[in-house]
């Protein structure tokens, strides 16, 4: 098994190097994101209560962290930095507007935001990818269940809810990881 702790610390001496004005910071301290919380809360009509404490959003470079962080493993510090980094390049390509319009506009309709999906599956191929760096690509079955939840149920917006299509995203990034790492 890999050691974590190295891991997240070259991890975070990358991030800073890509992204120098990348930082992390509390949900719970912040304004916006505590009205945002409240948002969502009434858009999902009550589904997604979880944004403060459970929830990791990047916006405008600044990784906005909930409750959960302060108690989190170098293990999932790790993988969900991963996840985050994505989302940082994808800013990077498309720029705030660019971002905000193809993940934030489509959440009207709340259902089907085909473009949020899109750059959900980029970012959770990656927590696959550091997962099976850590644990190894036998691990990954493990994190199927919250995965296809998080895009079909209301934790975003009931994104794209298609179990079907999920589980085959899902079978095919593991197929690509399980190639990669041979
Ligand atoms: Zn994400």
């Amino acid at each position: 098994m890999a050691d974590a702790e190295a891991l997240l610390e070259e991890l975070l001496g990358e991030l800073q190097a890509e992204f120098p004005s990348f930082r992390i910071a509390k949900k719970r301290d912040s304004r916006l994101q505590r009205a945002i919380h409240v948002a969502l809360a009434i858009l999902t009509l009550g589904g997604q209560r979880r944004y403060l404490t459970e929830y990791h959003t990047v916006l405008f470079g600044t990784l906005w962290v909930p409750d959960a962080w302060d108690a989190a493993s170098d293990e999932s510090r790790y993988v969900l930095l991963r996840h985050e980094r994505v989302h940082l390049r994808q800013r990077r390509r498309l720029g705030d507007v660019g971002m905000a319009f193809v993940y934030l506009v489509p959440y009207f309709p709340i259902f089907l935001a085909y473009g949020r999906a899109r750059l959900e599956w980029e970012a959770y191929e990656e927590t696959l990818r550091a997962t099976a760096e850590l644990h190894g690509p036998d691990a990954l079955e493990a994190l199927r269940p919250g995965i296809v939840r998080r895009f079909v149920g209301p934790d975003y917006g009931w994104m794209w809810p298609f179990p079907r299509r999920i589980h085959a995203w899902f079978d095919d990034a593991v197929r690509r990881i399980r190639v990669g790492s041979v």
